[in-house]
């Protein structure tokens, strides 16, 4: 049930990426195959231009479906590789080795001790608003699982006194933690890391270009040169941003030629009691859903991991301090802010570059008065 219901979430985001992208590409439906799987309690859809391109001259000459197929097989293979390392949950996952009571862990791969060094620097850099040492607390709240409740003021606390990372050393190969009930939570980076990795993977293949959704995080790979338009204009995929008071409806859209666009929403995973919606993003320093006035965050990026960890960060500082660490350039991104009231604002390189369109929705028709 559970995994049904984030897939769902997913879904959510993702319906309004690909409406508003094929909106763009009227007629062409055969230009790409389509391909979803679930991975990471999550609906991913890979989206691959079947054009080969420039064999034969002038030739077109299509991938067939089982070529492509092919193709989304080892994505989904590279997504549940990633999973059965960076999952709390599943038994025999790494992280599940460095959550449990030890102090030490032994013999990790590279890549994941790479993934935590990026973790941790983007913690300092954001000041602390994205923290992966978060695990007791979010296993405590447990917003998306059945026995999701409100804690105590003393269970929060007490979940808090086992978070930072001062509490956790990360070397060459192995982790030791100071504070052995301290657990690790890859919730707000994951995602983008394994996205990074399938979209890596797509590059190297001969598929042309194409986009991929994993939840709230999107990536667009590749040249759409090739469809033989130098408009480049027509080269941009647009990609819808979800309203966050409306799930059915979008704030407006971003148009990107590669890289990758970030989501984190107040509407994603969440749980209500007595009229008050608990969400998924924590602020590390109360313990708390964060309450910083957003509603959502999207971010643009050329790198994908940064965009996931940012969206999350920029969240749980809102408006006013993202608005200082983007002037800061520490990192080299935009993004996309929408509040509780639903106003809408942007970074100043994004209103500048005309790169994203806010929604006007239509005037309703008239009533007939004849
Ligand atoms: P995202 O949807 O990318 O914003 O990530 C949210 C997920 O990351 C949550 O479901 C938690 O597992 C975890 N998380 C929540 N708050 C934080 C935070 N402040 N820093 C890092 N991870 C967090
Ligand atoms: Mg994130």
């Amino acid at each position: 049930m559970k995994k049904f219901i984030s897939a769902f979430l997913a879904a959510v985001v993702f319906i309004a990426v690909l409406s508003s992208f094929s909106s763009c590409e009227k007629n062409e439906e055969k230009e790409y195959f389509d391909a979803n799987f679930i991975a990471m309690d999550t609906a991913v859809t890979v989206r691959l231009a079947r054009n080969s391109g420039k064999k034969d001259g002038r030739k077109i000459i299509y991938f067939d479906d089982a070529y492509l197929n092919e193709i989304k097989q080892n994505c989904a293979d590279i997504a549940k590789e990633i999973e059965a390392s960076l999952s709390r949950t599943i038994d025999g996952s790494i992280v599940s080795y460095i959550n449990k009571e030890t102090d030490c862990v032994l013999d990790i791969d590279g890549d994941f001790i790479s993934l935590l060094n990026e973790s941790f620097e983007l913690s300092e850099n954001t000041g602390g608003a994205f923290n992966i040492t978060l695990g007791t607390l979010t296993e405590l709240w447990n917003i998306t699982g059945d026995t999701h409740r409100v804690p105590s003021a003393e269970e929060i606390s007490d979940a808090l006194s086992h978070t930072g990372n001062d509490k956790i050393t990360v070397g060459a190969s192995d982790v030791k933690k100071s504070d052995r009930k301290l657990k690790i939570d890859l919730g707000a980076i994951g995602k983008g890391y394994a996205l990074e990795k399938i979209t890596e993977y797509l590059e190297s293949t001969d598929v042309l270009y194409g986009l991929v959704s994993f939840g709230g995080n999107v990536s667009v790979f590749g040249s759409k040169e090739i469809k033989g338009t130098k408009d480049e204009e027509s080269q941009k995929y647009k990609i819808g941003i979800t309203d966050p008071l409306d799930t059915s409806k979008v704030v407006g859209y971003v148009y990107i030629d590669s890289g990758y666009v970030s989501v984190s929403g107040d509407y994603e995973r969440y749980f209500e009691e007595n009229g008050i919606r608990y969400h998924h993003i924590f602020d590390p320093e109360t313990g708390y859903p964060a309450d910083s006035g957003l509603s959502s965050v999207a971010v643009i990026c050329s790198d994908a991991s940064t965009a996931d960890a940012l969206s999350t960060a920029l969240f749980v500082m809102g408006y006013e301090k993202a608005l200082d660490f983007y002037k800061s350039e520490k990192y080299d991104f935009e993004a996309v802010f929408t509040k509780k009231d639903g106003t809408t604002l942007l970074t100043s390189g994004l209103s500048e570059s005309g790169m994203f369109e806010e929604y006007v929705e239509e005037p309703a028709e008239p009533a007939n008065t004849d």
